[in-house]
């Protein structure tokens, strides 16, 4: 296959992630995890005490912030492994104020074009093909209902060890789209091109063969 730029963008726990990794193996594909970039900034920040909803001091330690990801999910920070903290809920509570200063964006928006550079890849997201990538072979709109968004998220956690109630979760998934849809800067929103997909009633291998399937129509061998 030529090289090829898959772009899955939707609302929070719609299980991109895992759909992205597993089409990203299946093809050979490089697998980039953008959601893990805005966690790993809003991990530095509170880490050094300073105020998530600030976005002037937010905003001022851009150039201390390195963030790479690395083969295997492993995503590091000034060389500190934090794959296991950016899941924490204070993170995910508050990753979507710092995911909506431009730019904050703007710095990582740059990481993450480079990284689609060259290769073959996957990539999810909130923006990626309205604003990252907007000419990406194939772009996909993954969503589900907020019940099954919980209820996956949920076993998820379960499964990490994450403590958390189904109610807040909901009202966590609820909060972090209102706000990824109402920031001024490269909201979340379908790209007019991109393939709507509903996967409230699909499984996981399901999901993965619709879109290899989309991509294989789209992009060809
Ligand atoms: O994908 P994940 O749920 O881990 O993303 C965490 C948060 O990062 C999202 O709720 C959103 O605020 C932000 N994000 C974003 N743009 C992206 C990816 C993630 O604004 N491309």
């Amino acid at each position: 296959m030529k090289k090829t730029i898959v772009a899955i963008d939707g609302p929070a726990a719609a299980g991109k992630s895992t759909i992205a990794k597993r089409v990203a193996k299946k093809l050979g594909f490089t697998y980039v995890d953008t959601g893990a970039m805005y966690r790993a900034y809003t991990y530095y920040v509170l880490q050094h005490g300073i105020d998530p909803k600030d976005e002037k001091a937010c905003v001022a330690v851009i150039p201390q912030v390195d963030i790479e990801l690395k083969p295997n999910d492993i995503v590091l920070c000034n060389g500190e492994d934090v794959t296991k903290q950016i899941r924490a809920n204070d993170v995910s509570r508050n990753v979507s104020f710092i995911a909506s200063y431009k730019d904050i964006r703007l710095a990582l928006v740059e990481a993450q074009r480079k990284l689609a550079n060259n290769v073959s890849c996957v990539m999810d997201g909130r923006d990626i093909g309205t604003y990252v990538l907007p000419n990406a072979d194939v772009k996909i709109y993954q969503v589900a209902s907020v019940e099954a968004r919980a209820e996956r998220r949920y076993l998820e956690n379960k499964d990490k060890g994450i403590p958390c109630t189904i109610e807040e979760l909901k009202k966590d998934i609820d909060t972090r789209d209102y706000i990824d849809s109402n920031r001024d800067f490269a909201p979340l929103r379908k790209a007019e091109d991109a393939i709507y997909l509903d996967t409230s009633n699909m499984s996981i291998d399901e999901v993965v063969d619709k879109v290899l399937a989309i991509i294989e129509e789209k992009a060809g061998k």
